[in-house]
Parts: structure tokens; C-alpha cells; sequence
């Protein structure tokens, strides 16, 4: 016969009532935005390839392979790695300015594609990405903006003033089976430890290299100091910010500023201004960026 004394029972719908309750807020957290969620919840983790990059330099890695010939207009968010998409999973040469470009305007971007052959030329495929801190903050400004339909201009204004045909493309959660492309990164942080800014007129995919530990990058080379500087400091502002690695960033683990160069040449005024400024307002930063350069040869 099956017995349950008055105790058991009292204590069996207690225990019902407590994992209803476990259920219901683990549904809650579910439910959530996950990049709207409590950085204080979020274990971040200091990319594996970082400790190894730091003690060996970027000079002693970088290889021809990262650069090449551009293909996709990509954001300069370290998760916007655009990989080929026909199944070999191989990364392809991107070109990165914020947010596709979002906080410059359509006309401005156009303006700078049209200055530039190897853009005019080779550029296919225009995206935007889920979580993108660029089109939030064009979006102050501008509430109405919106990242794909900025993106979707830019395509139309591309076509009709130089005549280039742009597919559009989201990069998207990483978690989303159905989509194309996906985020290379936490999307409830960013993992950056170190930025690029490529100084070449080749696009430059970090990915190519699997040493290299992911990065915001910034294409110099190809928008000049004006676009660049102001990246620099969004950027920063990201890595040192809630959503970036903000306490894991030490004078044992700085953030590393690599300046990547064709030329025999010292590190831009630009850059050490733009992080001289950044460190004299936001005092707990300072020590804790560096800035190396690195010569390539791709001749
Ligand atoms: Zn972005």
C-alpha cells in the first residue's frame, strides 16, 4: 500500500512550491534580452589567445594571410568577423568602420567609396549585427535609425551614385540556427583584450590567423584619421565599459593598441593623443592600454 504520513506530504509541497518557484525565475531569465541582462551575472573570460599574443608580440605572428582583398562592409565590433558562407566556413577580407558607417550618414560613406577603387570595386555584400553599440548611439540622435535600414540605404545610395550592386546581410545571435551569419563573440559581452588599426590599404581579417586573439578592428588605411580617431575612442570606451572586459583589463593584462604597418614609421600622434585623453578622464584606466606597431611586408 502507498503511504505518505501528513509530515511527508506538507514537506513534498513544499519542495513542489520552491522548484515551481526555480522554474518561473529560471523562465524569467530566460525571457530576458540577453544583452540587456546584469554584467554582474556575465562570467567573462579573458580569450585564450590573448596571454600567448601578449607575450609573444604581434610582430611575431602577423602573417600576409590576414590581409587580402575586401569583400563585405562589416562593423569594427571584435564579433564581426565575416566568414564565407557557401560552407567551407573560411573567413573572408573585410572592411570595418563603425556600425557599417552609421554614425557617419549614407552621403559621408558614399563619399568615402567613391575615393577608393579597391571599395568601389570589390565590395559585395553590406551588413549590420545584432547588438551593435554604433547604431545605439546614432539612435540618440536619431531615434528613427534604425541598423538594417541604414544599411539598406546605403546599398540603394550605392547603386544609384556608383553603381556598385550590394547584397545586405545580418550578422546575428549566435545562438540563431536559421541565420547566414552569426556573431563571433559572447553576445552578452565583448571579449576584446587588444584593437587593430590597420594602416594598409589591404582589408585585414584577424580571424585568418588563429593565433591572433580577437580585436576591434579599425581600417586607417582606408578612412583616414578623421573616421578612425573617433572609432578609437568608442572603442575604448567599450573595451573599459560594462559590456567589455572593463576588470580584466590590468597592467599585467593591458589592453594592447597594435598599429599595423607597411612602412617604416612611428606610431600616429592621433592614436597617443586620442588614449592620452581617454586615460586623463577616466583615471582607473591608466597603465593599462599599450600601443605597439608592427611592420608587414606584402609586397
Ligand atoms: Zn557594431
Amino acid at each position: 500500500m502507498y503511504y505518505i504520513s501528513k509530515l511527508k506530504l506538507k514537506e513534498k509541497v513544499i519542495f513542489y512550491k520552491k522548484n515551481a518557484r526555480i522554474g518561473f525565475i529560471i523562465k524569467k531569465i530566460k525571457a530576458m534580452p540577453r544583452e540587456f541582462m546584469n554584467t554582474g551575472m556575465i562570467n567573462k573570460e579573458i580569450p585564450k589567445e590573448y596571454t600567448y599574443f601578449k607575450v609573444t608580440g604581434l610582430e611575431n605572428i602577423i602573417n600576409k594571410k590576414c590581409f587580402g582583398t575586401p569583400s563585405i562592409l562589416i562593423c569594427i565590433d571584435e564579433g564581426c568577423t565575416a566568414h564565407s558562407f557557401n560552407g567551407d566556413n573560411e573567413p573572408v577580407y573585410t572592411v570595418n568602420i563603425a556600425g557599417s558607417g552609421i554614425l557617419l550618414g549614407v552621403d559621408k560613406v558614399v563619399e568615402l567609396f567613391k575615393n577608393k577603387p579597391a571599395l568601389k570595386e570589390n565590395i559585395k555584400t553590406l551588413t549590420w549585427h545584432v547588438g551593435c553599440g554604433a547604431a545605439s548611439l546614432a539612435k540618440k540622435d536619431n531615434p528613427e535609425i534604425t541598423a538594417d535600414g541604414f544599411v539598406r540605404d546605403l546599398a540603394k545610395k550605392l547603386k544609384e551614385e556608383l553603381g556598385m550592386d550590394c547584397s545586405v546581410l545580418e550578422i546575428a545571435d549566435p545562438s540563431d540556427k536559421k541565420a547566414e551569419a552569426h556573431l563571433t563573440r559572447p553576445l552578452e559581452y565583448h571579449n576584446a583584450m587588444v584593437l587593430y588599426v590597420n594602416a594598409t590599404e589591404k582589408a585585414f581579417n584577424y580571424k585568418k590567423n588563429k593565433l591572433l586573439p580577437p580585436g576591434f578592428t579599425l581600417d586607417y588605411g582606408f578612412f583616414g584619421e578623421e573616421t578612425t580617431k573617433g572609432e578609437l575612442a568608442v572603442a575604448l570606451s567599450i573595451a573599459f565599459g560594462d559590456h567589455g572586459m572593463k576588470e580584466k583589463i590590468t597592467e599585467e593584462n593591458p589592453f594592447i593598441i597594435n598599429y599595423i604597418t607597411e612602412k617604416e614609421e612611428e606610431i600616429p600622434s592621433w592614436i597617443t593623443d586620442t588614449v592620452k585623453k581617454f586615460e586623463s578622464e577616466n583615471k582607473d584606466t591608466e597603465n593599462k592600454i599599450l600601443i605597439k606597431s608592427a611592420k608587414i611586408d606584402l609586397s
